[in-house]
C-alpha cells in the first residue's frame, strides 16, 4: 500500500474490523479473492499499522467486492508475497490411526488451517495422502514436491538429525500422526525414508526445548505455530514453543527436570525430599502455573517448602556424604 502512495485503508466488513489483526484478515481476504483493495473510502479507517483511525487523512483505500479504481486484487498480493513457506501436513499413515486418533488429526488440520491463517493463507497448507476438505490436497507429498518444484524441503521430526534454530526453507513437513497409544515412535522418520526413497531431497530437523524433545508440543498445530512464529515472526524457538506449550506439556518437563533439585532429608529416619519454593523461578521457560509446580511435586511426593525453612532444617543436620543426604534426629 506504500508503494501505491496509500496511508489509510478502510473496511465496512464487521468480521475484518472485529478481528485481532486487522490488516492480516484483509490481505487474507484479498489473497482468497474474496475482496480486493480500491481507492476510495467507506467503513472504519486504520492507519498501515493497523491502527484504527477516527478519521481518514491521507490516500484513502477501501477493502470491496468492487471491479473499478483497483489498488490491489489477488494476484498481485500473492505475487507480492513470495518467499512465505509452505506447510505440508503428510498423512501418508492415516489408516493406521485408531477411529478416535483420525478424528485427532483432522481437527489438528483445521486448527493448523486458523494458524495458517494467521500468518499466510490457505493455500499455504498443504495435505497430502488425505481429502479431508481442509487445506490444498496432493496425492502424495512427493507429488507435491515435484509439482510445485520447491527445491529446500525441511522435515520436522522429534528424531531428526540437526536441531531446529529457524532455518528457511520453502516447505516445512509435519507427519499427519497422532500417537495417544505411544507405538508410533519413530514414524516421521519412515515419512522420511518414503521421500529419500523417491529422491527427495531433505533436511530433517527436530525441535528442541533446552536439548529435549520433552516439553515440545507435538499437535499439528502447534507445530505449525512455532514453525511460523520462528521463521516469520523472527521469535526464538523457546520462546515460541512457550508460547504455544499447554500447562500439561510443561507439567512433564517439569517432571523431568525437578527430581535434580530436590534435597534429601531424612529425618528420625524417614527419608524426605524436600524443593525450595523458589524453585519454581528456575522454571520460568515453562508454561507453568504455581498450582502446575506444587502438583508435580506432590504426584511425585516431594514437598515444597519456604526456603528459609529448609536452611534452617539443613543448620539442625548433619550431612551424610555417601548416602548424599542431610540426616536430621529430633
Ligand atoms: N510419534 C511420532 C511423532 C508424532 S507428532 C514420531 O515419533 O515420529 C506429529 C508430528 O509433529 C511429527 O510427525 C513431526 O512432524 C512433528 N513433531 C512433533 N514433535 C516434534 C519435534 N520435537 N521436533 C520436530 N517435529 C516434531
Amino acid at each position: 500500500m506504500k508503494e501505491k502512495g496509500i496511508d489509510v485503508i478502510s473496511t465496512d466488513m464487521r468480521k475484518i474490523v472485529e478481528s485481532d489483526d486487522v490488516l492480516q484478515s484483509m490481505a487474507l481476504n484479498v489473497a482468497l479473492g474474496k475482496a480486493v483493495v480500491c481507492r476510495g473510502f467507506k467503513g472504519i479507517p486504520f492507519d498501515l499499522s493497523g491502527k484504527r483511525l477516527e478519521y481518514p487523512s491521507g490516500n484513502s483505500a477501501y477493502l470491496c467486492k468492487g471491479q473499478s479504481n483497483v489498488v490491489l486484487d489477488r494476484i498481485e498480493l500473492i505475487e507480492k508475497a513470495k518467499g512465505f513457506p509452505y506447510i505440508v501436513i503428510d498423512c501418508v499413515f492415516f489408516d493406521d490411526h485408531s477411529e478416535k486418533e483420525k478424528k485427532k488429526i483432522i481437527l489438528q488440520i483445521q486448527q493448523s488451517l486458523s494458524v495458517v491463517r494467521r500468518y499466510m493463507w490457505d493455500e499455504k497448507l498443504i495435505v497430502t495422502n488425505l481429502k479431508c476438505g481442509v487445506g490444498v490436497y496432493y496425492p502424495s507429498t512427493v507429488d507435491f514436491i515435484r509439482e510445485c518444484g520447491v527445491k529446500n524441503v525441511v522435515l520436522l521430526d522429534p528424531n531428526g538429525e540437526e536441531e531446529f534454530r529457524g532455518q528457511k526453507a520453502d516447505c516445512y513437513i509435519i507427519g499427519g500422526i497422532v500417537d495417544k497409544s505411544g507405538s508410533k515412535r519413530g514414524w516421521t522418520s519412515k515419512i522420511g525414508d518414503l521421500l529419500r526413497g523417491c529422491g527427495v531431497d531433505f533436511k530433517s530437523l527436530k525441535i528442541v526445548l533446552r536439548d529435549d524433545v520433552v516439553g515440545v508440543p507435538d499437535r499439528l498445530n502447534a507445530i505449525t505455530e512455532i514453525v511460523l512464529r520462528v521463521v516469520l515472526d523472527g521469535m526464538n524457538v523457546e520462546n515460541a514453543i512457550r508460547c504455544v506449550q499447554s500447562p500439561l506439556v510443561a507439567r512433564w518437563r517439569l517432571k523431568k527436570e525437578i527430581a535434580k533439585k530436590t534435597v534429601r532429608i531424612d529425618v528420625n529416619g524417614k527419608p524426605f525430599r524436600v524443593v525450595r519454593r523458589s524453585v519454581f523461578g528456575d522454571f520460568d521457560w515453562l508454561n507453568l502455573r504455581l498450582k502446575d509446580f506444587y502438583d508435580v511435586c506432590g504426584e511425585l511426593g516431594f514437598l515444597v517448602v519456604d526456603d528459609s525453612k529448609v536452611e534452617e532444617i539443613i543448620k539442625k543436620a548433619e550431612y551424610d556424604d555417601k548416602k548424599k543426604r542431610w540426616v536430621l534426629i529430633t
